[in-house]
């Protein structure tokens, strides 16, 4: 089916109470992974491409694949930029073939946030591609952007307020205690600060640095209201572990399809097991 916007799926989640994941690709494999998952599931989802997916790749080809991919899907497939840096690279995305883009402008002062977030609205609006923003600032590492655990600033759920009604964006990613990348011990989600978000926004919450957040933190998220997950360390793990295993049972293997190819369904089954806790399952 042809593709569709972050905005109609995060209407459909809010109507059904679920939440869409949203998994990082890189190559063909990964692409793959992510869509004989969906269709698996019967889900709907959410292929995202980050700084370093797009300088790993090429703009072109991670177009290429997901469009390709995603146009081809019995389940609704949404194309989004994670953590854009700029006006000009959103405007590239969209022009490209994106059906979404998030403009991280949290590194900002809040106004300047509002002003950079609007002048990317005003160019998506007009094509009917749908924005996600960044307020506060989430922990870790994401490819080429890092934010130190000390610089690091939760979500003022007062901002959010403000913020949302100032932009009007499509989904708000929020800080509240997630990270980007591996955890060292348990991550401490502030679900009191998300429930104050929620009641004074009215968009879409996402959460970032998902990946090993504990199940049941991220079904309470979920039910407090967040919309979009997103999973990109996990599948990392995933498809890293299914290389390993074959080179180490089998190192005189050369052939890249047979490494490659079990890396892929082990990542395939480490997204579907992310979409059942989402409760996204047979919502496509
Ligand atoms: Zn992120």
């Amino acid at each position: 089916m042809p593709m569709v916007t972050l905005a109609e799926l995060m209407a459909k989640a809010e109507e059904g109470k679920y939440a869409v994941g949203a998994f990082n690709c890189n190559n063909m494999e990964i692409v793959q992974a992510i869509i004989m998952a969906a269709e698996a599931e019967k889900a709907p989802v959410i292929i995202q491409a980050s700084q370093g997916a797009i300088k790993y790749a090429g703009l072109d080809y991670i177009v290429a694949l997901a469009r390709l991919a995603g146009d081809k899907a019995s389940v609704p497939v949404a194309l989004h930029l994670d953590h854009g840096t700029s006006f000009e690279q959103c405007v590239q995305c969209i022009s490209s073939g994106f059906t979404s883009v998030m403009i991280d402008g949290s590194k900002h002062a809040l106004e300047d946030n509002i002003a950079l977030t609007n002048r990317v609205l005003s160019v998506a609006r007009a094509v009917g591609v749908s924005v996600e923003a960044e307020l506060g600032k989430i922990g870790g590492t994401e490819d080429d952007i890092h934010v130190d655990e000390k610089d690091a600033l939760f979500t003022d759920p007062e901002e959010a307020r403000y913020f949302v009604e100032k932009t009007g964006v499509d989904a708000l990613a929020v800080a509240i205690g997630t990270a980007h990348g591996q955890y060292k011990g348990r991550p401490e989600l502030d679900f009191e600060r998300l429930s104050q978000i929620e009641k004074l926004v009215d968009v879409p919450l996402v959460l970032h640095g998902s990946s090993g957040v504990p199940d049941e933190d991220i079904r309470r998220a979920i039910e407090i209201g967040v919309r979009k997950v997103n999973i990109d360390t996990n599948l990392r793990e995933a498809f890293t572990e299914g290389v390993r295993d074959v080179i180490n049972a089998k190192p005189n293997e050369i052939d890249p399809r047979k490494i490659l190819g079990p890396a892929k369904e082990r990542m395939s089954e480490v997204i579907r097991e992310k979409i059942r806790l989402f409760g996204s399952s047979n919502q496509a």
